[in-house]
């Protein structure tokens, strides 16, 4: 899809930095991260939504995020993981192309608000640190 950041992604027009990828799906960090290693999963194809995406990307998305969940819980020891979807502008799905959120919180760490949060760009350092090791937690 033309325009669409996460498939230029995707296509390695723009640097991201991945922890995962198969024959479906791609990982990466979110640069704008709620917590560190704040993870985003997306199909390769392109489809928008929950409404959009094939029964077959959707399940290996949810397949991939069990995997990517078990490398985050060895790379950061978090007090939990939240997984977080959102469909449409009423929901503040701000990127039009399908991605399912994975979200660790760690020992003394805020709330993690689930539908609105500020944008704060992260530190690109830590992000391709915490990418890193998640990757390497892949293996
Ligand atoms: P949502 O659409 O579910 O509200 O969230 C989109 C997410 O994509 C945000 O968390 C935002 O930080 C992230 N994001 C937007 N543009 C980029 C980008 O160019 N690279 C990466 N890694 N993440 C992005
Ligand atoms: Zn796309």
């Amino acid at each position: 899809m033309p325009n669409c950041i996460f498939c230029k992604i995707v296509h390695g027009e723009i640097p991201s930095v991945k922890v995962y990828e198969d024959a479906r799906v791609f990982a990466f960090e979110d640069i704008n991260p709620i917590s560190i290693g704040h993870t985003l999963i997306i199909p390769k194809s392109h489809a928008e939504n929950i409404w959009e995406i094939s029964e077959e990307d959707l399940a290996a998305i949810h397949v991939a995020s069990k995997k990517i969940a078990q490398a985050i819980r060895k790379a950061l020891d978090p007090t939990g993981v939240a997984v977080l979807q959102l469909n449409g502008r009423g929901v503040n799905q701000m990127v039009m192309h399908y991605h399912l959120h994975l979200i660790p919180r760690t020992a003394n760490s805020p709330e993690i608000s689930m539908t609105q949060w500020n944008i704060v760009p992260g530190d690109m350092a830590l992000i391709r640190k915490t990418g890193e090791k998640i990757a390497a937690a892949m293996r």
